[in-house]
């Protein structure tokens, strides 16, 4: 731990020092592990339909083992933290063997994942790796849950018993939703918040769709919803501090009056 923290310090220090003569480095890492996803989310270029053909390019495309280790390590050199996703990252094979490299390497980790697979990994090895794990998780509804993300009731059901393991274990996670027209009912009567509560999420992380510029439809809900939606989250995160909303009130406020936001908000 005092390694780490050496570690981190000495990175920091060369960060500034690099920021003050203007030049511009990156302090926290994203590796997208793989193409490959096993959801179908219409807002996501990962939610393609054409599974098969996802496989064959994921196959031909995802950097192998070897190739993410070098990367991992001529990264940690610079970067104090980083995240893993996808796709999803958990569908890889190596996913275990990176995700050990990555810690070897003294790299603090933040998962972003579906929770679909957890229970195909150790997650008792994962908990000594892994800081805490971002749970994509749209909806805490089956009905909503399974349109939002295009998969089945068992899927669902799935990812609730993966998600009750997380809490179980003391596995640090939260969710992450991303705020469309199938699922706002539940931020308008805030539910999703005690559901969240209930499955061991201590903080939520909510945006609305970004619509994709390759599709010729939007998710995004009406005008009026978008407005019911945002003074539920301002009203819940006024009252609550548990589940800690981690987008700041400003996000919602702007939306509510100019119809946008005037800065980029990273639901991660
Ligand atoms: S689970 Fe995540 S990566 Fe997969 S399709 Fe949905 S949004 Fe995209």
């Amino acid at each position: 731990m005092v390694v780490d923290t050496i570690r981190t310090l000495k990175l920091v220090s060369s960060w500034v020092g690099n920021r003050i003569i203007q030049r511009r480095r990156p302090i926290i890492a994203v590796f997208s592990l793989t193409y490959y996803c096993n959801f179908y989310c219409p807002m996501c270029p990962f939610g393609d339909p054409d599974k098969s053909g996802q496989i064959r390019f994921a196959k031909q495309n995802d950097l192998t083992t070897d190739q993410w280790k070098l990367i991992f390590e001529k990264v940690s050199e610079h970067c104090v933290w980083s995240i893993i996703e996808g796709g999803e990252p958990t569908s890889r094979p190596d996913f275990m063997e990176l995700v050990r490299y990555l810690y070897g390497l003294k790299m603090p980790i933040t998962l972003i994942s579906n929770c679909s697979l957890l229970h195909t990994i150790d997650i008792q090895e994962l908990r000594k790796y892994i800081q805490f794990i971002t749970c994509s998780i749209d909806s805490v509804y089956e009905e909503s849950y399974c349109k939002v993300r295009g998969v089945d009731k068992a899927t669902f059901h799935r990812v609730v018993k993966n998600l009750k393991m997380l809490k179980e274990t003391n596995f640090p996670h939260y969710f992450n939703s991303v705020i469309t027209k199938y699922n706002t009912e539940e931020f308008i009567d805030q539910s999703y918040f005690e559901k969240a509560i209930e499955l061991g999420s201590d903080a939520v992380s909510l945006t609305f769709v970004e619509d994709r510029a390759d599709v010729n439809y939007s998710l995004l809900p009406d005008r009026d919803t978008i407005n019911r939606v945002c003074e539920s989250i301002l009203q819940y995160s006024k009252r609550n501090n548990k589940p800690r909303i981690m987008i700041p009130d400003l996000y919602f406020e702007q939306i509510l009056r100019d119809g946008h936001v005037t800065f980029d908000e990273c639901g991660v």
